[in-house]
């Protein structure tokens, strides 16, 4: 199995060595040729608006949108989560997602006062996990057979920040950058494998 990183900006080299940590070859795909003979995708965490555009100016952005539709397993961290969203809140304007995932997605959902932040967070399927936020979304409102794996409790209110839908996962927060490798072992076994 040949899992490409999107590797048009952020955090690619990072998701590479968590995926090699489980035993997979992963490698940064950022061609048409690349990205049609990969069996599964992560969408880095970086800036989502910088990704959208440089998928359309390379042209590639149709291809990425359609091979997540047509059942492509794939996994997007933070701003990874957000190209997934089949519906954004507070996008900057005209910003475009690959969709696939039947959510809406708050853009920048902590705010100013916790802007960026880590907690402890039970993740269904996986376990407790140190979770690190940098200007992260969060899932607004789920529909259709979205599972929810994890949630954050702000004011009283439950806000989801790990999703899964069929074969797309998406977290709010970045494993990535933990050295923990749970999460892309979860995408890698539950969702690539079957
Ligand atoms: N705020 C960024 C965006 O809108 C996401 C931040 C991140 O990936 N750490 O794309």
């Amino acid at each position: 199995m040949k899992v490409g990183v999107l590797a048009l900006q952020g955090d690619v080299r990072e998701h590479i060595s968590a995926l090699n940590e489980c035993g997979v070859e992963a490698l940064p795909v950022r061609t048409a040729l690349e990205i049609v003979t990969i069996d599964a995708l992560v969408l880095p965490g970086g800036e989502s608006t910088t990704i959208a555009k440089l998928a359309r100016s390379f042209d590639l952005f149709d291809l990425i949108s359609g091979r997540i539709k047509d059942g492509l397993p794939t996994y997007g961290s933070c701003a990874g989560m957000i190209l997934l969203a089949n519906e954004l809140v507070d996008g900057a304007k005209g910003q475009e997602t690959f969709g696939g995932l039947d959510v809406k997605v708050r853009r920048n959902a902590f705010g100013r006062q916790v802007d960026s932040f880590e907690t402890d967070l039970d993740v269904s399927g996986v376990g407790s996990v140190h979770a690190v936020f940098i200007r992260a979304p969060w899932v607004e409102t789920t529909h259709g057979d979205v599972e929810v794996l994890a949630a954050v409790d702000i004011s009283g209110v439950s806000h989801p920040v790990a999703v899964r839908q069929k074969h797309i996962l998406a977290t709010s927060f970045h494993p990535e950058l933990t050295g923990d490798n749970r999460i892309h072992r979860y995408f890698v076994t539950e969702i690539c494998s079957n």
